[in-house]
């Protein structure tokens, strides 16, 4: 019995679809009136049903008739019946195919739109000349000979003297010995590790020791571990701890929350984490950070010498320098120096930067020229102990009977160190590696010195005043000695322009490999970063506005300690060790495990915030009911996949958020249930769309995952709602058309379209760009853009490097390739194009990469640009460094090439063939261009990685690396633990309307390059509600600015404040608001951006909307620390071009 209502179930079933899909049919034809039919189509779908009728008639006799056996209860007529009713369904299926096989929109042709008119001081940093300097280091790279002699004790200098005499008790030597101990936050160990096992004692001894003795002085940087520590303190030990803080014996220096590597780092997160750690140390304990100290990042940039300068730091030190660079700096005495922005015009950016001279900064290497001697006055190495003396002379203990003898030695290495300087004070740090962990090493330095400072003390003949004193007092007695202002130049101290990179200790070992390797994280790193500044504006107009209307609802607390969970795990990220890829393995997953719960966290934020904020009433707000951010990544090693809208007839709303400040139009992609979809702007009008297959590898497309893609315009700071819809018959959504040129295609029947094509030469294009590529290799050949008709030559191909043979080869830091690079062999491999009317693709798949170019046909600037795309995989190879190669016609005159620093500003460099290759390779944080008197070709990256451009006319940007053997810097282990990882790029042609000034050391981006980077590392924030769910009412548009900023005006960060740091975390009432004006090159025309230039004028009043409503605005220093008086809200403010303002925003 039950069989029989099965069947007699399933059989009305099939008759009344068969009736719903003929009933839809002739609907949707009446529908369609509007569209434009042609008699063609009409005649087509009248022939369809026609037979859709005679195959359904035929169906259900079939079905009769296998009915009528069933009373004998057979099961292989059921099963018969069943296949029958599947053969059914699926040619209904193929027909509903046919009709979106056949449904191709045409491409809308997009004008370029107007240019932008720049003007006045938007041009003036690119135009005007370089600022005067006394040293600038691409000089010094053109003139040194890079030669290596061996300089005796100081192996990498020279026999230091000095005049005999020349110190005395009329003319002291002022000796400023600092005691420090390096900690990082994750390396050979984890972070948790290290604060637990090493660092927790080594703060705790520093404040016994320095509250013992109000002579004893320390310096401490990392805020990820002090913070740990604070939080373990008692009530008593915090009053300690404020007492040497406020008195000048325990300085904090810069202040960060780690000491951030300074070439992979993308300044928003090197301001961020510097914030964090400011605000931290100077809520707690009333420390206002003074100076600036990084004895271990691998290379310097002026950048972080701007951001500690904004901050309110008077003076810096770096310590990991070029060898030859410091030999040459030191004959000198221009070892310290003002350091000046390379566009800084009237040198208010110039900070006292002090290079230590020698290898390290560990005791032997700190004292003066001869580490075996320096080594002697490290009492931790004393016998018996941990540590010992390489040079294998121990450290004596001071006694009354030595001291004289001890005294003479030491200061002896103190005045030919003092010689390399200008003034008469002198620095000396006092430490290494996680040193001070045990009370007796602290005792053995603490009083050992103190011995020879009294004992020099009561000797004044002998020229030298010796004391422990922090960094600051050493650059306030420098400044005190020249008559000048702390923060002013000191006397007759030279100005110094340009970077330290690529930075070199010994020989040809330059440390250019950390530039790239564990790509996979630093990539993620970059994914987090975009989210993290979403979800930081985000939750900042949702609390602002909850606030503001008197609303519950919003769970503010909870999204604030998420949001500071995520700040700090990205911030400890930037360490030297971190971004660097320089920890360890187990070290890099707890980082990623970090990363992960940053990413997750910030998901969380973005997707509550924007839903709460969308709400048409805000009472119908519920937490993690109705929407799902659309990216899921599973594990700290995983790739990121998308959430697949599962679509019904019912539209289903996806919010999306624009964190920029200005409009914005572009292509997006959702993943979706079906491929037959109808897409509604939010005035509910049908846009056009695009449905691509989702390929699960190079041939087999999935049954149920499409790829949909549509323009979206969004409003500055804006959200909006898109309204998404299963339609069978949507004249305005297209199905992408699939060509193989090798490569068997998919097996399984395809609901695309799919053609096979012999090699060839073939092209994608767009309403902008054509791109031309290689028949046999699916490699990009040429770009020509449409509207100059001008075509360049752009010839991508792939690289490896091996590593050279020997004791010391490639490892995590350095780069010590086997030769130049070797072309990796293609083959012929498997090529499929897909084309639609809004993107094109071309996707190769050869050894160790996926590679794929896309054109968006867009009237944003992802239309005008070229994306391109590579999944890399290079798990199974040994000693291997791979890259990309984009060789191009620019005529770049002696291979001048410009990358930027921090992603912040642009430097120029040059190939220089008496450097070995591996000096040649910079950091590409951002952005590289090459250009000549027409031309300017830019690689934009939406990923931290090394890039070199060794010929005329290309661009090499490395990809991966796996190295199996240490490099001998500590960290004692190769790079093997590879993982698949993504990169991606936007390739730019510009034209240029007038040539580049030759003579400029910098370099800017065009106003559209700005803006294409942000656009490509600002993502669009794609939130889909759930499936299922029924959302209440939604505002389909809603933007948070009255007026958008100009174009070159960049909202850096829009950052809730912290309410206090003792106890629960929560939101203060204050923002913190930080606006960076770019800096542009006006000799190339930018045309089609939806913002205009205002010469940097914004009226502050004007910036949000009434419902946020701005009461109160007060500019300050970068880290917040220095305000610097109430601004009027309503008169203009004006921006100076490569600035950061920082502002309190009350509201
Ligand atoms: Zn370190």
């Amino acid at each position: 019995m039950k069989k029989y209502m099965v069947v007699w179930g399933a059989t009305f079933f099939v008759v009344v679809c068969v009736s719903l899909y003929l009933m839809m049919e002739s609907v949707s034809t009446n529908m369609g009136k509007s569209q434009e039919l042609d008699a063609r189509l009409v005649e087509d779908k009248i022939a369809r049903i026609q037979s859709d009728i005679v195959k359904n008639q035929q169906t259900i006799k079939e079905i009769k008739s296998y009915v009528r056996s069933m009373s004998h209860g057979d099961s292989a007529v059921l099963e018969k019946l069943q296949r029958v009713l599947d053969q059914q369904e699926a040619s209904q299926g193929a027909e509903l195919q046919g009709v979106v096989k056949g449904n191709q929109v045409k491409p809308q042709v997009y004008q370029s739109g107007g240019e932008v008119k720049l003007s006045g001081d938007t041009c003036s940093l690119a135009e005007g000349p370089n600022p005067e300097s006394d040293i600038q280091m691409m000089k010094v790279y053109e003139e040194l000979k890079f030669e290596n002699p061996d300089g005796g004790a100081w192996k990498q200098g020279w026999r230091v003297t000095y005049p005999e005499g020349k110190w005395n008790s009329d003319n002291l030597l002022h000796v400023f010995v600092l005691p420090h101990s390096h900690t990082d936050p994750g390396w050979v160990k984890k972070y948790m590790d290290y604060y637990t096992q090493q660092t927790k004692p080594i703060l705790d001894n520093v404040l016994n020791f320095l509250s013992a003795d109000p002579r004893r002085r320390f310096i401490y940087a990392e805020l990820s571990f002090f913070s740990l520590w604070w939080e373990s303190l008692s009530e008593s030990r915090k009053q300690q701890a404020r007492k040497v803080l406020r008195n000048g014996q325990l300085e904090i220096a810069t202040g960060g929350w780690v000491m951030n590597d300074e070439a992979n780092t993308h300044y928003a997160a090197m301001v961020d984490q510097l914030i964090e750690g400011n605000q931290y140390i100077h809520a707690v304990s009333g420390f206002t950070p003074r100076s600036g100290w990084a004895i271990d990042p691998f290379g310097h940039t002026p950048t972080m010498a701007y951001l500690l300068n904004r901050s309110g730091v008077k003076g810096m030190l770096v310590q990991r320098v070029h060898y030859a660079i410091k030999k040459h700096l030191a004959r000198s005495q221009n070892l310290e120096f003002m350091w000046r922005q390379l566009w800084d015009k009237d040198g208010s950016s110039d900070t006292l930067c002090h290079v230590m001279p020698f290898y390290s900064y560990d005791v032997p290497h700190t004292c003066g020229p001869d580490p075996k001697i320096c080594c002697q006055f490290d009492f931790a190495r004393m016998s018996p102990g941990r540590y010992n003396c390489p040079w294998r002379v121990p450290p004596q203990a001071i006694t009354e009977g030595n001291v004289a003898d001890r005294a003479a030695m030491l200061i002896d290495q103190y005045k030919k160190k003092a010689s390399l300087y200008r003034s008469n004070a002198l620095f000396i740090p006092l430490g290494d590696d996680f040193r001070y962990d045990q009370a007796e090493e602290c005792e053995r330095q603490f009083n050992n010195y103190q011995k020879i400072f009294d004992y020099l003390d009561k000797n004044p003949q002998l020229g030298v005043k010796a004391q422990f004193g922090t960094l600051s007092e050493y650059f306030d007695k420098i400044h005190e000695l020249s008559g000048s202002e702390p923060g002013s130049r000191p006397r007759e101290y030279p100005v110094l322009t340009g970077d330290f990179f690529t930075y070199a200790d010994k020989d040809d070992h330059y440390w250019s490999g950390y530039f790239t390797s564990r790509p996979f994280q630093k990539q993620m790193d970059r994914n987090i970063e975009t989210n993290l500044r979403s979800a930081e504006i985000a939750f900042s107009l949702a609390a602002v506005y909850q606030r503001k209307h008197r609303l519950s609802g919003f769970p503010e607390d909870q999204l604030m300690r998420l949001l500071v969970e995520a700040r700090r795990n990205l911030g400890l990220f930037q360490h030297h060790d971190g971004i660097t890829g320089t920890a360890k393995d187990f070290v890099v997953v707890d980082y990623g495990e970090r990363l992960l719960k940053a990413e997750n966290n910030c998901k969380t934020i973005i997707t509550e915030a924007v839903s709460f904020l969308s709400m048409a009433t805000k009472s119908d707000y519920k937490q993690n009911i109705f929407f799902d951010i659309d990216e899921i990544r599973k594990n700290h090693d995983s790739l990121i996949t998308k959430n697949v809208i599962q679509v019904s007839d019912k539209p289903s709303s996806v919010l999306l958020f624009n964190s920029l400040t200005h409009p914005r139009q572009e292509v997006v992609t959702l993943h979706v249930s079906d491929p037959n979809i109808e897409v509604k702007d939010a005035k509910g009008k049908v846009i056009t769309s695009q449905t691509d297959p989702f390929w699960k590898d190079s041939n087999e497309m999935s049954q149920d995952r499409f790829k949909l893609s549509f323009v979206t315009e969004l409003p500055a700071m804006g959200i909006v709602r898109y309204q998404i819809s299963q339609r069978k018959d949507s004249s305005s959504n297209s199905l992408a058309t699939v060509t193989y040129y090798h490569g068997d295609g998919p097996s399984s029947q395809s609901k695309f379209s799919v053609e096979k094509k012999e090699f060839s030469e073939f092209s994608i294009d767009n309403s902008f760009l054509e791109a031309k590529f290689s028949g046999s290799t699916g490699l990009l050949q040429s770009v020509t853009v449409k509207s100059t008709g001008e075509k360049h030559r752009s010839e991508v191909s792939f690289h490896t490097y091996g590593a050279r043979g020997g004791k010391e080869r490639s490892g995590a830091y350095l780069f010590l390739p086997d030769g130049k690079a070797k072309p990796l062999s293609v083959g012929h491999p498997v090529i499929r194009v897909m084309r639609g009317p809004l993107v094109s693709e071309v996707s190769v798949f050869i050894n160790h990469v996926q590679h794929v170019v896309r054109l968006y046909n867009s009237p944003g600037v992802d239309g005008k640009t070229v994306d391109m795309f590579n999944l890399v995989d290079i798990q199974n190879e040994v000693n291997l460094e791979l890259a990309v190669k984009i060789s191009t016609d620019v005529q770049n005159s002696e291979r001048e090439f410009f990358t930027d620093l921090n992603g912040f500003q642009m430097i120029k460099h040059k190939v220089f063939d008496k450097l070995p290759i591996q000096a040649n390779v910079y950091p590409l944080p951002a952005m590289a261009f090459i250009e000549d008197d027409k031309t300017r070709f830019s690689v934009l990256t939406a990923q931290s990685l090394g890039v070199a451009s060794l010929k005329t006319g290309e661009i090499q940007v490395m990809l991966d690396r796996t190295l199996n053997q240490d490099d001998m810097r500590g960290l004692g282990q190769g790079v093997r633990d590879n993982k698949v990882t993504p990169n991606r790029f936007r390739l730019l042609f510009e034209r240029r309307s007038t040539p580049p000034i030759k003579a400029k050391l910098s370099g800017f981006p065009s106003m559209f390059a700005h803006v294409a980077y942000l656009h490509l590392v600002q993502k669009i924030q794609k939130i889909p509600q759930k499936s299922s769910i029924e959302v209440p009412p939604l505002l389909s548009e809603n933007s948070f600015l009255s007026v958008p900023l100009p174009c070159d005006v960049h909202l850096l960060n829009l950052r809730s404040l912290q309410k206090s740091y003792d106890g629960d975390i929560k939101r203060g009432d204050d923002s913190a608001l930080l606006l960076h004006r770019l800096g542009v090159d006006c000799g190339i025309p930018s045309s089609g951006l939806q913002c205009k230039d205002t010469q940097g004028k914004v009226k502050l009043r004007d910036l949000f909307n009434d419902a946020l409503g701005v009461k109160e605005i007060q500019r300050t220093s970068l880290t917040l620390l220095h305000d610097k008086g109430p601004t009027s809200l309503d008169s203009d403010l004006t921006l100076s071009p490569m600035e950061i303002y920082s502002f309190k925003v009350k509201w």
